[in-house]
């Protein structure tokens, strides 16, 4: 079905990212609650079609580890993506103090190695902005990514306007002035690091090179380039440090593919073992609500 403004009543505003808004809403005639981002664009209305258009390809993108494309359209200055709605939100406001349980890691890295694969593999789509707020979580404990690079045009109107304080990019990518300019092709490899870094953040509880410890945004980038790669704390399994150091290895092309590491030992010990995602994700989706209440 085709989705317009008049249908959609915003319930709440979930969160602001660098690019623009996700708002909770509600699909009137279908009755689907849904997550709408806004994205505002000085664009032409020509360019606007076009994102619309390369947006469409996601009504094929469905896989359990892909959040669900519902529709996309623009109105005066933005584009409108209508998608699945997770309720217990996203990775960043889930992992407070560090994910311990490596069953829980492992399972979610899993999660994102196969959303990575399934867009590759059957859409030729490569992600290039894995980081823990596009890794969403519902209460059935089912991890799913979204906001992937499937508009060519989306992502260079984007990279023109943004620069965020965190980087997730892979130093090969910082080295050719990051944001994409085609000098360099963007590549699986650049994402693995992207899901190394994640892991790392969501273990230790905050992005592994802190803000504050660099005098700029340049000095952090180049700690990424020319420093070594950040590791976990030596309480986490030697599996575990060896699937993230795999992953951060600065040169992209000794850093295992998916296939790899869907296999590595950290993954298997977790997929052979009872790890209980749907009670996880209920008790972070209460104490989430205990938080609002008191607030
Ligand atoms: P960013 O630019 O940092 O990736 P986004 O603009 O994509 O952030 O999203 C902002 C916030 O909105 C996210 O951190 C997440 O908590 C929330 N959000 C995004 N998509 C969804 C969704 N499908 N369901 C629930 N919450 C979402």
């Amino acid at each position: 079905f085709r989705i317009n403004m008049s249908e959609i009543i915003k319930l709440a505003e979930l969160g602001k990212g660098n690019y623009g808004v996700v708002y909770k809403a509600l699909h009137r005639p279908s009755g689907v609650t849904m997550a709408v981002k806004e994205i505002r664009l000085s664009l032409e209305e020509a360019t606007f079609n076009q994102i619309i258009m390369e947006l469409d390809i996601l009504h094929k993108a469905t896989s359990p580890y892909i959040v669900d494309f519902y529709g996309a359209f623009f109105v005066e200055g933005s584009v409108f993506i209508c998608m699945e709605y997770m309720d217990v939100g996203s990775m960043d406001k889930l992992y407070v103090g560090g994910i311990t349980d490596e069953g829980v890691l492992s399972r979610i890295a899993y999660a994102v190695l196969q959303g990575l694969k399934t867009l590759k593999e059957e859409h030729n789509i490569i992600h290039r902005d894995v980081k823990p707020t596009n890794v969403l979580v519902n209460s059935s404990g089912q991890i799913k990514l979204c906001d992937f690079g499937v508009s060519g045009n989306l992502v260079a109107s984007i990279s023109k306007t943004n620069i965020g304080c965190q980087s997730y990019m892979a130093p090969e990518r910082i080295r050719v002035g990051g944001g994409g300019n085609g000098v360099l092709t963007y590549t699986v490899q650049a994402d693995i690091w992207s899901l190394g870094l994640t892991i790392l953040e969501m273990a230790i509880g905050c992005y592994p090179y802190p803000p504050d410890s660099y005098t700029s945004i340049f000095a952090q980038l180049s700690a990424i380039c020319d420093g070594e790669p950040p590791r976990l704390p030596s309480c986490f399994s030697s599996e575990a440090h060896d699937f993230v150091n795999r992953c951060l290895q600065k040169n992209p092309s000794v850093r295992p593919g998916y296939q790899e590491l869907s296999t590595h030992p950290w993954i298997l010990k977790y997929q052979n073992s009872d790890v209980d995602m749907h009670t996880w994700a209920k008790a972070n989706l209460e104490s989430r609500a205990a938080g609002n209440i008191e607030r």
